[in-house]
C-alpha cells in the first residue's frame, strides 16, 4: 500500500474510546454524520455498545465496537492493532473513556485514586502511544483528549479525578509538540458539567450547586461537547495543536 493509499483509508476512520454512552456516543454519532467510519471502545456494557453500532450504521458509517479496558496496556495495544486491521488505518483518535470515584481527600483510598488515574490518564497514554507510530507514518492525524473543567479549576471531593484530568492536559501539550512535525495534531476539550450517566449519579442538591456556578446557567447535553471534539478532529482545525478548549458554559473563565 502506498503512503497515499494508507492516508486515504486512515482518513475515513475515527476511534472513540468510551463511545458506548454519554459524550463518547454523541461524538461517535457526530463524526459519523461528518463522514467518518467509527470504531468505538467500551469497557463492559456490550448491549449499549451494540445499540450505538446500529445507530452509526443507520447513518451510513462502517462501525464496530471493541471491548477493551484502556487502563490495561496489553488490551489497549491489541485493540488498536485490531482496529487498524479492520479499518485500514485511523485518522482521528478521541480519548474519551473516563470514570469517577469521588471522595474527600482525607477519606480517599489508594484504590480509588489509582483506578481513576489508570483509566483517565494512563488509558489516554496507552491509546495515544499505540496510535502515534501509525499516525506519524501516515503523516497526519488528529488526537482529541477529553479533559475536564475540573482539571483546570480543581474540585472538592475529586482530587483523583482532577489530577487525572490535569495530567491529560500536560500529556496533550507534550504529544502535540512531539508529533507536530508529522502533521498530527493533539488537543483537549475541557467539558463543564454535562448531562450523562456520570452526572446523573450526583444528588439534585449537588446538581443545583453546579448549575449556580455556570454563567450560562445549565448543564449541557453531550452533543455540545461532541461538536467541539468533531471540530478539533476536522480538516478545518489543521493549524490548531496543543490547545485546551473549555466547553463549560463559561465556568472556567
Ligand atoms: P459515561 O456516560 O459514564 O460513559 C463512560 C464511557 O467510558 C462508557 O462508554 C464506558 O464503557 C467507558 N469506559 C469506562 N471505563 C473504561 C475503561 N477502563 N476502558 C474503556 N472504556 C471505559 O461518561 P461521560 O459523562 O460521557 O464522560 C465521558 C468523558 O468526559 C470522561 O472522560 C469524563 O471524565 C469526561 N467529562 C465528563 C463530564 C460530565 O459532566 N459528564 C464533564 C467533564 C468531563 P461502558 O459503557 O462499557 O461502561
Amino acid at each position: 500500500m502506498t503512503q497515499n493509499d494508507q492516508e486515504f483509508q486512515a482518513r475515513r476512520c475515527a476511534l472513540v474510546t468510551g463511545g458506548s454512552r454519554g459524550i463518547g456516543r454523541a461524538t461517535a454519532l457526530e463524526l459519523a454524520r461528518r463522514g467518518f467510519d467509527i470504531a468505538i471502545v467500551y469497557a463492559g456494557n456490550a448491549e449499549r455498545a451494540a445499540q450505538v453500532v446500529d445507530e452509526l450504521e443507520a447513518l451510513g458509517a462502517k462501525a464496530k465496537a471493541y471491548r477493551c479496558d484502556v487502563s490495561d496496556e496489553d488490551q489497549a495495544n491489541a485493540c488498536v492493532k485490531q482496529v487498524l486491521q479492520d479499518f485500514g488505518g485511523v485518522w482521528a483518535l478521541v480519548n474519551n473513556a473516563g470514570v469517577t470515584a469521588d471522595g474527600l481527600l482525607m477519606r480517599m483510598k489508594d484504590d480509588s485514586f489509582d483506578k481513576v488515574i489508570n483509566v483517565n490518564l494512563k488509558g489516554t497514554f496507552h491509546m495515544t502511544r499505540a496510535l502515534a507510530g501509525p499516525m506519524a507514518r501516515q503523516r497526519g492525524g488528529r488526537i482529541v483528549n477529553v479533559s475536564s473543567v475540573v482539571g483546570i479549576m480543581g474540585n472538592a471531593g475529586q482530587v483523583n479525578y482532577a489530577a487525572s484530568k490535569a495530567g491529560v492536559i500536560g500529556l496533550t501539550k507534550s504529544v502535540a509538540r512531539e508529533l507536530a512535525r508529522r502533521g498530527v495534531t493533539c488537543n483537549a476539550v475541557a467539558p463543564g458539567f454535562v448531562k450523562t450517566d456520570m452526572t446523573a449519579k450526583l444528588s439534585e442538591t449537588v446538581q443545583k450547586k453546579y448549575e449556580e456556578q455556570i454563567p450560562l446557567g445549565y448543564l449541557c447535553d453531550p452533543e455540545e461537547i461532541a461538536r467541539a471534539i468533531a471540530f478539533l478532529a476536522s480538516d478545518e482545525a489543521g493549524y490548531i495543536t496543543g490547545v485546551v478548549l473549555p466547553v463549560d458554559g463559561g465556568m472556567s473563565m
